[in-house]
C-alpha cells in the first residue's frame, strides 16, 4: 500500500473529491492517499456510467450524421450493461430490488431523454465528456478538474453546460442554485472558451424527465473560487482523517475496513437514506469535436422489435 502526500493528492481536485473529504475525511485518506482500490461498486453508480456511456455515444452518432433508432440505444445500453455486470463486484444496498430494476430505471431514463430530444437538433453540440482543467488562482497552486458530459451553444447564443443524473430524485431549485460542481466548470469553460457571454448550467434529471437550469453572476463564481481554495487549504492541513458515519456509509467501498462501521458489519440503515452520487466521470475523455449537423432520421422509435441491420449498432 502506498501512501500519497496530501500535496500530491490535491495537486489537481475535483468535484468529488472535493466532496469525498467534506462527506468523510477518512474516505477520502482511503482512496486518494493510502489508494486503496474500491473492491466493490452500488449498483446505482454502475447503472449511472452506462447510462452515460450510451448518451455519449447517442452524441457521437449524431455528430456522424447518424440518429439511431431507439430500440438501438437500448439495445447498446443493455450490451454494456452485460458486458460490465459482474455479480461478486456490484454491491446492491438496497437488496429488495433485484438487479433488473436498477437496469430497467436505466432504460427509462434513457427512453425519456431520447424521446424528449428526438432528433438532438435543438442546439449545437460543442463537447462530449469534455474535460477540462484550470487553475483557481494566478500562482496556479489550487487547479481543478473535471468532465462534463455535454457543452452545448443553445439557440439563444448563451453556453450551456450539461450534466446528467441518474438518480431517483430531483432536489429542490434552492439546492440547485448551490451546486458547486457544475459552477466550477463554469469558471474553466470561461477561461478556456474565453466565452464573456450568458452561461447556464442544465441538469437532466432523466428518471423523473425533469431539467433543471441555474446561472451564476460573476460575483458568486468569484466567491465559489475563494471556498473552493480555502476547502482545498482544509484538505492539506488535515491530519486527522477521522470517519465521519452517516447514511451513506451504506454505500462506502470502504466499509468493509473501516473501524467506525465496525469492519466487516454493516452499519443500520437509516429510515430514509440519501441515495449516493449515481456515476462516474471516466477520467479521460475525447477533446471536443466542433458540432456537426445532425441528419434527419427516419423515426425516433424504429421499427419496433425489429433488430438493427449489419453495422448499424456499430454506430452506437
Ligand atoms: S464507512 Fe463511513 S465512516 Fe467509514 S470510511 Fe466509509 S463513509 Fe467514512
Amino acid at each position: 500500500m502506498t501512501k500519497r502526500g496530501v500535496m500530491e493528492a490535491t495537486a489537481v481536485c475535483s468535484h468529488s473529491r472535493l466532496s469525498n473529504f467534506e462527506n468523510c475525511p477518512k474516505k477520502f485518506e482511503y482512496r486518494y492517499l493510502l489508494d486503496i482500490p474500491a473492491e466493490s461498486e452500488g449498483i446505482e453508480g454502475f447503472m449511472g456510467k452506462r447510462v452515460h456511456e450510451v448518451l455519449e455515444r447517442l452524441y457521437l452518432a449524431v455528430e456522424r450524421g447518424h440518429v439511431p433508432r431507439l430500440e438501438q440505444v437500448i439495445r447498446r445500453y443493455r450490451l454494456l450493461w452485460d458486458e460490465h455486470y459482474d455479480a461478486e463486484r456490484i454491491r446492491i444496498v438496497r437488496s429488495e430490488n433485484p438487479p433488473s430494476f436498477y437496469r430497467i430505471n436505466g432504460e427509462r431514463c434513457l427512453t425519456s431523454y431520447y424521446r424528449r430530444h428526438y432528433p438532438f437538433d435543438g442546439s449545437e453540440t460543442l463537447g462530449i465528456e469534455h474535460r477540462i482543467e484550470f487553475p483557481l488562482d494566478e500562482a496556479n497552486e489550487y487547479r481543478m478538474q473535471g468532465v462534463i458530459d455535454r457543452v452545448v451553444r443553445a439557440r439563444d447564443g448563451a453556453l450551456e453546460i450539461h450534466d446528467y443524473k441518474t438518480s431517483a430524485r430531483t432536489p429542490p431549485q434552492s439546492v440547485i442554485d448551490r451546486d458547486r460542481q457544475l459552477a466550477l466548470y463554469e469558471i474553466g469553460l470561461r477561461r478556456e472558451l474565453d466565452e464573456r457571454g450568458p452561461v447556464r448550467l442544465v441538469w437532466h434529471y432523466l428518471q423523473n424527465d425533469r431539467i433543471c437550469t441555474s446561472t451564476r453572476s460573476a460575483e458568486q463564481l468569484k466567491r465559489l473560487g475563494d471556498e473552493t481554495r480555502e476547502l482545498i487549504d482544509r484538505i492539506r492541513e488535515e491530519r486527522d482523517w477521522e470517519p465521519r458515519t452517516g447514511p451513506l456509509c451504506r454505500w462506502c467501498e470502504y466499509s468493509e475496513r473501516c473501524p467506525a462501521v465496525g469492519g466487516g458489519s454493516r452499519v443500520a440503515a437509516p429510515n430514509d437514506p440519501p441515495e449516493p452520487a449515481t456515476a462516474s466521470k471516466p477520467t479521460a475523455a475525447p477533446e471536443p469535436a466542433p458540432a456537426r449537423k445532425p441528419a434527419a432520421a427516419s423515426g425516433p422509435e424504429g421499427a419496433t422489435g425489429t433488430p438493427p441491420g449489419p453495422g448499424q449498432l456499430d454506430l452506437l
